[in-house]
């Protein structure tokens, strides 16, 4: 059930939970997924 999204991706508006320090990164829609500004993680959860 776990939807991973990493860093460059598109995956359009909401808010993002990085998996390795909970740091929440807000998209809008044509937004790409940064690395974690805390930790530099690429890969991410969706939170809403
Ligand atoms: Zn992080």
């Amino acid at each position: 059930m776990a939807n991973y999204i990493h860093t460059g991706e598109k995956p359009g508006s909401g808010v993002y939970a990085c998996t390795n320090c909970g740091t929440d990164v807000n998209l809008g829609r044509d937004d790409k997924m940064p690395p974690c500004p805390k930790c530099t993680n690429t890969n991410f959860t969706k939170v809403q």
